[in-house]
């Protein structure tokens, strides 16, 4: 029932779901539930708003299917244990598989999860304890392309603007992204400017989302055709002299090569491969290039692509020509999809990246002074190397770190064959999630985000507190506590050693230069955005004013378009997307188990009402999707934004199994893999 006011205490944090970083207040009674949410009124990105998610998606902590005990299991079934038993056993599994197989046949997955200190363990449990590069996180599923291709381009593999800069800003560039259902109170401020008449939008994305209603321009490429997309526009912008060529003469170099390569694509050739009118092409490229300040925001449907970074470059060469970079309200934004993704990766869970992004080569001479050890020398795996390796027996045991893989990764059977042929999975997680269920030997309850302390990173570079509302559940700790329980059953305490989050912090910041400003104290008293060197520095709302951090001018690069395997044919005639939607997210741990698996509890197939009736199919029927790598069955939902040719589907669902219809290719260089484009068939089930 209704709680008296002064009967509920509320607690300032952080909402645990999409990268926008929203902070709201949690309200507990004197049982320790929490029994309300409200959004912090001076929230540096919600300004007093939260979404759906963010108000009604909390009841995951106490939800029945949270599992607070440590478990092992045995002879197939999992016996609750204690917690010296669980690391025990976990520890001496992970130092047999060391020593039969080495380093390389283990590995740790990080996620958004977890805050930056339990990132920042679970890397350094892996290159300490384990002595192997080989950890990553749920990165390398989104926005790894952008990462790769902001560092090569620009010096920093992140957003260069904040959210702020959408009030500045007068025409948005949207790319891929669909920000009213998966970046709600985002979507929600842009859609204010273009109501207001504030700003304009050129929406790029094969859907037409509530944005792409609300643009001056909707481009509906085929999906997996950005990078002859942009070429056209970029050739158009050269052509027809609208380039800022004072910012090209002092910032850009590499022309030759570049113009050779945009030159290829004409808005006609374009036209043919992306399905955008040339002149809807030359319109956008004008419109984009002349409008000042203008800011690029773009989203998975850029990078879950097998050319995943060169479409992300292709997007910031457009910056680059136009000058729209470094001046409030210009830029180019990822919408990071978690609420800690970009921390995750930033903290090191990153083969090829230590904290704060630095490079092995980089980094490596401050992080073994400050642990006291020399890191491995081997190159690190991706965690799709990580599966690769594991379907061929060469990689024998991870430790996942609230990360649902046998969920969320792509051509589910590939994948399922490979977890089960792992000799030791160890989940640190609130749920037993199909990982744990199906394929676990250790089961390690961790704190959810409303029980812990720490930070996490949103998508404009804001670190922010995360406080804990209520405490612990049964025997759940927060995951940097376990990493650092786990070493010492390992026989590793060396570096393991803390007290609390804020000291995990404060090593952070000693091994992380451009996070060295972001005290404790000053994240108590509010966020902060990296790059902030020292206790004077008050952050960077804005990067790349003048120069970039790889230096003062950006190599433009010539791209190829290389084309998707995933073609239509007669026997599997439609692309499917797939994405998320506004009342889930992702695997579902959270919103599986909160109030608003209510108001969207099952995945849907999307078609267009005339692909509809040429199929004979109807609203709410069961039908079968078949691609080249498996199948699916799923209620048809008739949806007007969905254009003709083409499908979209949710993934949340773990009965629907949509990943099954996913194949194996990925991006060449961040082995992202492309979600946004399978060819299926549909037929009633
Ligand atoms: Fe949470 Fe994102 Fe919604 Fe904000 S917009 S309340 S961060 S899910």
């Amino acid at each position: 029932g209704l709680q008296p006011h002064t009967a509920v205490r509320w607690t300032r944090t952080v909402c645990p779901y999409c990268g926008v970083g929203c902070e709201l207040e949690l309200g507990a009674d004197a049982q320790d539930r929490i029994v309300g949410v409200r959004a912090a009124l001076d929230g540096p990105v919600n300004k007093g708003h939260l979404c759906v998610k963010g108000r009604f998606g909390q009841g995951y902590v106490d939800a029945p299917s949270r599992v607070t005990t440590p478990m092992i299991r045995r002879d197939g079934a999992w016996v609750p244990c204690s917690w010296d038993e669980a690391l025990a056993y976990a520890a001496e599994r992970l130092m047999a598989l060391k020593a039969a197989h080495g380093p390389q046949a283990l590995g740790v997955l990080g996620s958004a999860r977890a805050t930056n200190e339990d990132n920042y363990l679970a890397q350094k449990f892996a290159r300490l304890v384990l002595e192997t590069h080989n950890v990553d996180c749920c990165a390398r599923v989104c926005h790894a392309p952008t990462a790769v291709a902001l560092k090569n381009l620009l010096g920093t593999g992140a957003a260069t603007n904040s959210f702020d800069d959408i009030e500045h800003s007068r025409l948005f560039l949207i790319v891929g992204a669909n920000p009213t259902e998966n970046h709600p109170v985002i979507g929600a401020r842009l859609k204010q400017q273009l109501l207001r008449g504030q700003a304009q939008a050129i929406v790029i994305d094969p859907r037409r989302t509530e944005l792409a209603e609300l643009a001056t321009l909707h481009l509906a490429p085929w999906p997996g055709t950005d990078v002859p997309l942009f070429n056209a526009m970029a050739q158009h912008i050269l052509a027809s002299g609208v380039q800022d060529s004072a910012f090209a003469a002092e910032r850009l170099e590499g022309w030759a090569p570049f113009v050779e390569a945009v030159n290829a694509w004409t808005p006609e050739r374009a036209e043919g491969v992306c399905g955008v009118p040339a002149a809807l092409i030359r319109a956008a490229a004008e419109l984009y290039a002349r409008t000042r300040p203008a800011m690029s925001i773009h989203g998975l449907g850029l990078t879950e692509q097998v050319q995943g970074v060169d479409a992300v470059m292709g997007l910031v060469h457009l910056a680059l020509l136009c000058g729209h970079i470094g001046q409030p309200g210009s830029g180019v934004n990822p919408l990071r999809g978690q609420n800690n993704v970009q921390g995750s990766a930033h903290m090191g869970c990153e083969p090829g990246s230590l904290p704060g992004g630095q490079s092995l080569a980089q980094g490596r001479a401050t992080c073994e002074a400050v642990w006291g050890q020399k890191l491995p020398e081997a190159r690190g795996l991706t965690l799709m190397e990580m599966m690769d390796a594991a379907g061929q027996g060469r990689f024998k045991g991870l430790l996942v770190v609230g990360y649902d893989i046998a969920h969320s990764l792509p051509d589910s059977e590939r994948t399922w064959a490979a977890l089960e042929k792992l000799e030791l999975v160890v989940v640190q997680d609130l749920v037993l999630t199909q990982t744990a269920a199906r394929f676990g030997h250790v089961f390690l309850p961790a704190c959810s985000a409303a029980e812990k302390s720490g930070s996490f990173m949103n998508a404009e570079r804001r670190v922010q507190r995360v406080r804990p509302a209520v405490s612990p559940r049964g025997e759940a700790r927060p995951d940097w506590w376990i990493q650092c329980a786990l070493a010492q059953a390992c026989g590793h305490p060396q570096g393991f050693e803390f007290e609390d989050a804020a000291a995990v912090w404060d090593e952070v910041r000693r091994v992380w230069p451009a996070g060295a400003g972001m005290s404790n104290a000053r994240l108590d008293a509010a966020g902060l955005q990296w790059p902030c060197r020292d206790e004077q520095d008050p952050g960077s709302t804005l990067l790349h004013r003048s120069g970039f951090s790889i230096g003062p001018r950006a190599t433009l690069r010539a791209l190829e378009f290389l084309g998707s395997p995933e073609r239509p044919d007669d026997e599997f005639p439609v692309l499917l997307i797939t994405g998320r939607n506004l009342y889930q997210f992702n695997a579902g741990t959270m919103s599986h188990a909160s109030a608003v698996e209510a108001l969207r509890p099952a995945d849907t197939l999307d078609l267009a009402p005339e692909q509809a009736e040429a199929l004979g199919l109807a609203e709410g029927q069961a039908v079968r999707v078949c691609s080249r790598h498996g199948e699916a069955v799923l209620p048809l939902r008739v949806d007007a934004r969905v254009a003709p040719g083409m499908a979209f589907a949710t993934f949340h669902d773990p009965e629907r199994e949509v990943n099954r219809l996913i194949g194996p290719w990925r991006d060449a260089v961040a082995h992202t893999p492309a979600y946004k484009r399978t060819a299926i068939r549909i037929q009633p089930a």
